[in-house]
């Protein structure tokens, strides 16, 4: 068995297995050595049923003291059971899981291990694990892996899969050799992947991460010096001509608003690069809602003026669509062409495009990575604009680059880094910081309640939708799935609407559904033909909606800090007070304190420092999904020390590693 052998060479694995691991980008043997867990459960001692509180995930050992119940829900099948200790009773409760029913039996005794909820006055574990006290006396104090599942795939799959190929690991090669690792303090590759399948506790399993960490960095570092020397002192073959800078300043006046100061000094770095010797490199650094499309408006207006087309690169449909419509309306009164490009476009109308990009009827174009398929020809790409740059890999930029012909580059970013670590990891690029919001904009008021507090919600929702404004909804999990959730989107959005009655006008937008239908929902929703939007996160990205002020997040405690405040971003972008509402189901202690975050302040860098150290046990992978650069093991924030030591190892051996990545 060697490592680039396909996993049908591990024992227990056949064609079908295969074809699910295929799912999740695991093919051959490598993959499956870095198909890292999502976090960690550790299995602590059963404490006694009275001793718990909401919120808690806790075990107890309890005995059965009811029949197992079966019952249809509308959309669920529910199983339940009621279990005591000495202490007290518990009920037990599992969605979609009859079968439960032919496996646990009254007068049995288990250790039950989940969170707790209070429902009126009794205890209720929804979804708990259970085993054996013999079973669960082995598991003890261990950590046991999650690992990121979809439908067919299971936790142990996964597990007996790492066991098979495990001396594989020990045997790894390992890029850095003795004397680097010791410089920088790291260990073993080879060491690292195995603890961190089979750790032992959490100091070892810290070193492991500090290991994958610092080599994600290193590649990182040293992928973005290869562009680096690839971009020093690139002759600029498209300099904005005199007139494009001489118009700005009337293009500024049709806006309808004034530049803030931050915007301002972006613009002039973006007009000053373009009429360099060089070509621009620049990213714009700004919160959400600090206005970063319209910075990106102006550097297209340039390109456009100049003669030259503009790309702009978005990572959603929904987004591509909205930012095609913002800017055809912008650029409209100039008689400049904008056109749009997505993966969803009919082959006709895309055929379409390709053509006048190629002539040059277009001038401007948005789209998704649509944009850098083979296909695509520009007539004169002179200028590359990516927005929610985090979402795209360094790779990936660099393709958008090289299809004109050194075309300007310009990134927009809402991920809050500091400026020391932006420097190191854009180490490439010029940097521009938009520091404040539009003027006028009040501070979005927050609130963090429980689920009693619904009612009240929905009653405020219905003022705000009277008084004509729009409500976002953001639907509970059911678990990480999202088929279940995309069911449990629509259920919610069906008892929202009972709830507001008919005069408000709700619809519901999950990632299971296709292209089109989420295009036409949206835009019903930015048209104001829909009052309310109840989603899952696929909203979460670059979202407009200025008329939009309620955002409603229910299990709020699930997500990351990073991810709720840029969906409470998609509210306070106009002129009214903005509410976003917090629903904390668990309310766990954990749980109170990090949402107090949120309720204290609306600032992101402030945000994403506290997210760290609020940081819960077993959460060493995947705390920040989204928001941020695309790190499988790295946590700029966290590790941020590690950043610095990779930054002076690529400087001293990046020559030396290069070629060895
Ligand atoms: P983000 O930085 O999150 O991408 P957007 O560019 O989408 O923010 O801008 C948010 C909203 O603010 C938009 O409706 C935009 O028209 C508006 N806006 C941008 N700049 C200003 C400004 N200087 N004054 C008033 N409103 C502005
Ligand atoms: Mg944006």
């Amino acid at each position: 068995m060697r490592l680039e052998d396909n996993i049908t060479e591990v024992k227990g694995i056949g064609e079908k297995t295969a074809a699910t691991f295929s799912k999740v980008g695991v093919n051959c043997i490598a993959d499956l050595i870095r198909y890292y867990p999502r976090s960690y459960k550790i299995y602590e001692q059963p404490v006694s049923v009275n001793s718990i509180s909401e919120g808690d995930r806790a075990a107890v050992f309890c005995k059965i003291v009811s029949g197992v119940a079966v019952s249809r829900g509308r959309r669920f099948t529910i199983v339940t059971l009621s279990a005591a200790d000495d202490t007290g009773s518990i009920k037990m409760l599992w969605f979609n899981m009859p079968f439960l029913r032919n496996v646990l039996h009254k007068g049995e005794s288990y250790v039950f291990v989940g969170s707790i909820k209070i429902v009126g006055s009794s205890r209720v574990m929804e979804m708990p694990e259970y085993y054996t006290q013999f079973n669960y006396q082995k598991m003890l104090s261990t950590m046991q892996p999650v690992y990121p599942l979809i439908s067919g795939l299971t936790n142990n799959m996964v597990t007996k899969a790492l066991k098979e190929v495990s001396w594989l690991i020990d045997s790894l090669p390992d890029w850095l050799n003795d004397d680097i690792r010791r410089e920088y303090n790291v260990i073993g590759l080879g060491e690292a992947l195995k603890r961190v399948h089979f750790p032992k506790n959490r100091e070892e399993l810290g070193e492991a991460i500090e290991r994958l960490a610092f080599d994600e960095f290193l590649h990182f570092i040293i992928d973005v010096s290869k562009i680096k020397e690839n971009n020093i002192k690139l002759i600029n073959g498209h300099k904005v001509s005199e007139e494009a800078l001489s118009r700005m300043a009337g293009f500024e006046a049709g806006l309808g608003f004034k530049l803030t100061e931050g915007q301002k000094a972006a613009v002039d770095d973006i007009a000053a690069d373009m009429s360099s010797d060089h070509v621009m490199n620049r990213l714009i650094q700004g919160d959400v809602g600090s206005g970063k499309t319209v910075v990106a408006a102006e550097a297209l207006y340039l390109a456009a003026v100049s003669g030259y087309q503009g790309a702009m690169m978005v990572p959603t449909e929904v987004l591509a669509e909205q930012h095609f419509n913002e800017l055809t309306k912008l650029f409209k009164p100039y008689k400049l062409k904008v056109g749009l490009l997505t993966g969803s476009l009919a082959a006709k109308d895309r055929r379409l495009i390709y053509e006048r990009l190629k002539n040059g009827e277009i001038d401007i174009v948005v789209g998704t990575h649509a944009l850098i398929t083979e296909k695509v020809e520009y007539k004169n790409l002179g200028l590359v604009i990516t927005d929610e740059q985090h979402r795209f890999g360094v790779k990936q930029r660099e393709k958008l680059g090289l299809k004109g012909d050194m075309p300007h580059v310009l990134i927009m970013s809402a991920t809050p880094i500091p400026r020391t670590l932006a420097i190191i990891l854009y180490a490439d690029m010029d940097i521009s910081v938009i520091k404040e919001l539009p003027a006028g904009r009040k501070r979005i008021k927050n609130c963090v309640v429980g689920t009693d507090y619904r009612p009240s919600a929905y009653k405020f929702i219905r003022n705000e939708v009277a008084n004509g404004h729009q409500a976002y909804v953001i639907c509970p999990m059911v678990e990480e799935s999202e088929s279940v959730d995309a069911e449990n989107v629509v259920n919610y959005a069906d008892e929202l609407a009972a709830a507001l009655g008919s005069s408000v006008r709700v619809k519901y937008l999950h990632g299971r559904m296709k292209e089109q239908e989420k295009l036409e929902v949206m835009n019903s929703f930015l048209n104001h033909e829909t009052d309310v939007l109840v989603s899952t996160t696929v909203i979460e990205v670059g979202i407009n909606n200025p008329n939009a002020t309620v955002m409603m997040i229910e299990n709020a405690e699930r997500f990351g800090l990073a991810q709720l405040h840029q969906l409470r971003g998609r509210v306070g972008r106009g002129d009214a007070q903005s509410y976003c509402i917090f629903i904390n189901v668990k309310k766990s202690d954990e749980s109170v304190k990090r949402l107090k975050v949120l309720e204290d302040s609306n600032d992101g860098f402030y945000i994403a420092a506290e997210d760290l150290k609020l940081r819960g046990p077993g959460e060493f992978f995947g705390i920040r999904q989204s928001g941020d650069i695309a790190f499988r093991v790295a946590d700029i924030y966290s590790h941020a020390d590690i950043l610095r030591r990779a930054q002076e190892a690529a400087i001293k051996y990046g020559g030396l590693l290069g070629n060895e990545q």
